[in-house]
C-alpha cells in the first residue's frame, strides 16, 4: 500500500470523537467540535496508523472520513 492521506469532511463531522478514540495519534476534536488531523498539513498517514484510520473511517457515524483519492 502506498502512502495515503485522509480527509475530514467538516460539514459532515459532528464532533462526537469516535475517530479520536480509535486513532488518537491521527485525529483530535477541537474547540470547534470538529475533528482535526494531528498530522502536519499535506502529510500522509504513517503506515503503522493505516489500520486504525481504516477503523476510524468505518466507525465514523457521519461518514465524514475518507481516504483521499489519488
Ligand atoms: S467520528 Fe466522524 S463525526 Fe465523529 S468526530 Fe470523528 S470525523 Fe467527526
Amino acid at each position: 500500500m502506498h502512502p495515503m492521506k485522509v480527509v475530514i469532511d467538516t460539514d459532515r463531522c459532528q464532533g462526537h470523537g469516535q475517530c479520536a478514540v480509535i486513532a488518537p495519534g491521527v485525529f483530535a476534536v477541537g474547540d470547534d467540535e470538529k475533528a482535526h488531523l494531528l498530522l502536519l498539513p499535506g502529510t500522509e498517514v504513517p503506515g503503522c496508523e493505516e489500520p486504525t484510520v481504516d477503523d476510524a473511517i468505518a466507525i465514523c457515524p457521519e461518514a465524514a472520513l475518507s481516504w483521499m483519492p489519488e
